[in-house]
Formats: C-alpha cells, sequence, structure tokens
C-alpha cells in the first residue's frame, strides 16, 4: 500500500515537471517566435496533461499558470504596439485555457464523485454478510444472441461459459473456500447440481427474452461437493453491456430448509399421535362397528347350518346365508382397514382425494359415536365436489376432529337441538367445507386463540386438535378458520385448492 502510495507521488510530480516544462516551451514559442497564429491555445495541452492525475487542485493551478504565461507572453512580445490581432488571439487563448479548465475541473469532480461511488459499491459488497458475487456472462451472451431459438445443448453450452469476476468473503464461504481470491475466475457450471444446471439454462432463456431480476431456490455444491440450498437472485444491471456484470445474491436456506423438515416430520409424529388418541376415543363404536358384521357372520353361518341339517337340505337359502357372511365379512375387513389406515404411520402422500366420499366415510365412522351422544347428523354435500389433492389419512383427520369437538361442544345443548351440518361445495377454485354445530359457539374467544396449541377449555382436553388440524390444511395449501354461527353454534371452515396432481406425478 504504501510503495502505491510512492509511486503515485512519483508520477504526479513527473508530471507536473512535463506539464511545466511543456508550458515553458510554449511561452518560448510564443514570446519569442515570429509566429503570428495563437500559439497560446496550445497551453490547453497543459492544462489536460495535468488532469492526468485524480485531483482538480493540479488543473486549476495550470490553468492559471497558463493563463499568466499566455500574458506575460504577449507583453514581452507585443508591448507598447497597439492593441490588434495579437491581442485578439490573446483573447482567444485565455478563453480556451479557461474553458479547458473548468471543463476538465468538473471532469475531475465527477470522476471523483464516481470513484467514491464505486468505492462505497465496493465496500458494501465486501462487507455484506451474505453471499454477493459478480458474473460476467458475456461469452455466452455472444452465443446467445443472435439465435432465435437456442436448442438445449447450445444453451448448456453457453452456460457453461459464465464465470465469477469477483465476489465477497461471503460467497467464497458458501463455495467452501477460504479466501475471495479463490473465487475469481472460477466456472460455476462445477458447483451446480444436475438440477441447478438445468435451472441456470432457464435464467439464461429469461435474460435473454429480456428479463431483469429472477429469483429462485436452487441446491449449490460446495468445493468438498456438500450441497447447499441457496436462494439465489440474480440482477443484470440496466445497462448490462452484453451480460459482462452479472449481479448474483444469495441467501443461504440450508439451515432453514433442514429446520422446516424437521418441523415437518415432528408436526406428521404429532399428528400421528393425536389421530391414534382419537382413536382411542372411539373404541368403543369401533368395536361395535367391527363386532355387528361378525355377529351377523355367526348368525348366518348357524342359520346355514340349519338349513343343511335339514332333511331335504335349502341349497338356495345356504347360499343366501353364504352371500349374508361374505358381504358382512367384507364389511368387516373394510372397517378394519379403515382404521388400519388412520393408525398408520407413514409420510404423508399426496393423492387425488374425493371429499365427497371421505365425508360420507367419516360420517360412517363417527356413527355411532355421534348416535351415543344424540347428535343428529346432516350432510350436505354438492354433487359435483371436485376433487383436492392431499393425504386421505390427514384430511379424514382434521373431518373427525372437527366433528367431535361440535358433538363434544353440544354436550350441554338440549337432546333435540344436537345437530351438526357438514356441508361442502365447490367455492371457486377451492372446495369449502364447513363443519356447523349449535353448541355454545365462541363467543368471548378469539377465534385464532382456539387453534394456539394447547388453548383446551375441557377438563380433559389437550388442546392440541385444532393447532394439528391447522398446520394440515396449511399444508396443503388451504385455511381453516372459525366464526360464530348466526342462530348460535360454531362454524368451522376449512377451504383445500381444487387439486388433480398427485406426489408421483410431481416427482416425475
Ligand atoms: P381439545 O379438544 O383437546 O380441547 P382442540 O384444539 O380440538 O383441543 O380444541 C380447542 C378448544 O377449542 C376446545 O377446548 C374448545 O374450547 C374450542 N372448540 C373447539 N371446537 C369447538 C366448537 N365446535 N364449539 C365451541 N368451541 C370449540
Amino acid at each position: 500500500m504504501r510503495g502505491d502510495a510512492k509511486a503515485k507521488r512519483l508520477a504526479g510530480r513527473l508530471r507536473a515537471a512535463a506539464a511545466l516544462s511543456l508550458a515553458l516551451g510554449i511561452f518560448v514559442l510564443d514570446a519569442l517566435s515570429p509566429l503570428q497564429g495563437a500559439v497560446a491555445v496550445l497551453y490547453t495541452t497543459v492544462v489536460l496533461l495535468a488532469a492526468r492525475g485524480r485531483d482538480r487542485a493540479p488543473v486549476i493551478a495550470a490553468g492559471v499558470i497558463c493563463a499568466g504565461l499566455a500574458a506575460a507572453g504577449y507583453v514581452v512580445g507585443h508591448w507598447g504596439a497597439p492593441l490588434g490581432s495579437p491581442a485578439i488571439r490573446l483573447g482567444v487563448s485565455l478563453l480556451a485555457i479557461a474553458i479547458t479548465t473548468i471543463l476538465t475541473a468538473r471532469h475531475q469532480t465527477a470522476m471523483a464523485a464516481r470513484r467514491q461511488s464505486d468505492q462505497r459499491y465496493r465496500t458494501i459488497f465486501n462487507a455484506v454478510g451474505f453471499p454477493i458475487w459478480e458474473s460476467d456472462w458475456s461469452a455466452a451472451y455472444a452465443m446467445l444472441r443472435d439465435v432465435d431459438a437456442p436448442d438445449a445443448e447450445l444453451v448448456r453450452r453457453a452456460a457453461e461459459t459464465a464465470h465469477i469476476r469477483t465476489g465477497n468473503l461471503a460467497a467464497a464461504r458458501l463455495f467452501g473456500f477460504e479466501t475471495r481470491e479463490a473465487l475469481a475466475g472460477r466456472n460455476i457450471v462445477g458447483h451446480h447440481t444436475p438440477a441447478a444446471q438445468a435451472m441456470f439454462e432457464r435464467f439464461f432463456l429469461a435474460l435473454k427474452q429480456g428479463v431483469t431480476e429472477i429469483e429462485e431456490e436452487l441446491q449449490l455444491l460446495t468445493c468438498t461437493g456438500d450441497t447447499v440450498d441457496v436462494v439465489l437472485r440474480i440482477t443484470l444491471p440496466p445497462e448490462h453491456d452484453g451480460w459482462r456484470q452479472v449481479l448474483v445474491m444469495a441467501l443461504d436456506v440450508t439451515e432453514r430448509n433442514r429446520a422446516q423438515a424437521r418441523l415437518a416430520q415432528s408436526q406428521a409424529e404429532l399428528a400421528h399421535m393425536s389421530r391414534v388418541t382419537t382413536l382411542g376415543q372411539l373404541a368403543a363404536s369401533i368395536a361395535h362397528e367391527v363386532n355387528q358384521p361378525l355377529s351377523a357372520i355367526i348368525t348366518y353361518a348357524k342359520s346355514g347350518r340349519r338349513w343343511l341339517a335339514r332333511e331335504a337340505p335349502g341349497a338356495a337359502e345356504v347360499g343366501d346365508c353364504l352371500d349374508h357372511i361374505a358381504t358382512n365379512g367384507t364389511r368387516a375387513a373394510d372397517v378394519i382397514a379403515r382404521i388400519r389406515d388412520l393408525a398408520r404411520k407413514g409420510e404423508p402422500r399426496r393423492e387425488v382425494t374425493d371429499l365427497a366420499a371421505l365425508i360420507a366415510e367419516t360420517a360412517e365412522l363417527l356413527g355411532r359415536d355421534l348416535n351415543a351422544h344424540a347428535v343428529a347428523l346432516r350432510l350436505d354435500v354438492a354433487d359435483d365436489l371436485p376433487p383436492v389433492a392431499g393425504d386421505r389419512v390427514q384430511l379424514q383427520q382434521v373431518l373427525m376432529n372437527l366433528m367431535l369437538n361440535a358433538s363434544q361442544a353440544m354436550a350441554d345443548t338440549p337432546a333435540e337441538r344436537r345437530h351438526l351440518c357438514v356441508g361442502a361445495r365447490r367455492d371457486g377454485t377451492a372446495v369449502t367445507v364447513d363443519v356447523q354445530d349449535c353448541g355454545p359457539g365462541i363467543t368471548g374467544i378469539a377465534p385464532e386463540r382456539l387453534f394456539s396449541p394447547f388453548f383446551t377449555t375441557k377438563a380433559d382436553g389437550m388442546g392440541m386438535g385444532l393447532s394439528i388440524c391447522r398446520a394440515i390444511v396449511e399444508r396443503h395449501s388451504g385455511t381453516l378458520t372459525a366464526a360464530e354461527r348466526p342462530g348460535g353454534g360454531a362454524t368451522f371452515r376449512f377451504r383445500l385448492p381444487i387439486g388433480t396432481t398427485t406426489s408421483e406425478e410431481i416427482a416425475a
């Protein structure tokens, strides 16, 4: 650094000496030569020479000295002569020197401001805590500029030419390097996962179509081969000079994504636990559900035996009994399969789900429990209900939870008014499901509080049901809200976007 300053000082002195010599040369030529031209105009070159430095002061000094020398030259060469063309030439020269000095000084000021602004930009660039780098994509620009519809191979080759010009320390660390210098000139392709590579190719096409800002989340590879999740923001300056200076900012979201995955995992486990708890509450009803077809099977088996034991066995009647046995066996197996589904602990799946069928199935599952509590259930499901995409078991859990809550809320409602209504209809691009009861409603409680974990007004409540339901619905890109029902009671409403894509289709 100190060496640099010394060299600059020396260059300044040499410039000053050269300018002075040039000025004296012009003075001699002006004052002593018989030339009739406006030789003093040549002083402007001295001013321009002084402008090679960065400061304004030498330029102004050069201007003043040159003007003085021009005047002195006039005095020496033409003193006492009547005013005429030499005086006009002096005036022109002085004007030229003044204009050159003013313009050059202004230029110096503008340059100084620009240098200052560049310096500020560099300081911010290097000091910001997040990764930021400048890339040179000019070779890619040259390859793609004149091609209207570049094929994938050309875009891939163009992407391979992109390299980092300079980056800050945070950027170097993002890629696993210790110093900023390690980034300069580095080709980014080596740090792309295949998906990121494909994405960069799309970026090139987007930039080619005039987009100047792109933001995407993708994965990059560090120099040790680890993957980092980043949100990249690519900005093309307004006068981008053929993609020579593309600014790339990155936000490392690896930790955030990991935390989100852990949260989703815990939520899924919590939802599973809550489902199993609900099944525990329904144990008596479930036992009855299974018991009924089993008792019927026993009855039909006995009656079939009796028909066979007759002197003239009734083949048709025995056949009937066997049909009944098969039907009831299937019914019992269905109930058990549904319960097993609810109890299963697995990765949430995304499947095309018919909500009308799910509501009917849940009504059947809860039917006995609702009966036992004298709750009259009414289903009001539109015929043309479109499907939603989601995890069938989790969505059933939401329905079960809301319906059981509604039933429990009506424990103190007179039996003849214990109406529970589940309605579903299409609502624009979504499906809306309302679970309405005639209980005490939610007056006096801010509806949002109901969804906070551990909020309960029940002696044996956990207060997790609604919070889990909301998490499930939100994971399905939907909303779950509670409101007072006109006429008394509460309405819990969830909206889910209509959807027909399964997880397999998304993965494909
Ligand atoms: P828990 O059932 O264990 O209390 P939830 O999260 O399912 O947990 O419900 C939280 C609280 O929300 C309940 O304790 C109750 O006060 C209120 N709540 C839920 N559903 C209704 C409803 N249909 N009517 C009135 N209050 C309700």
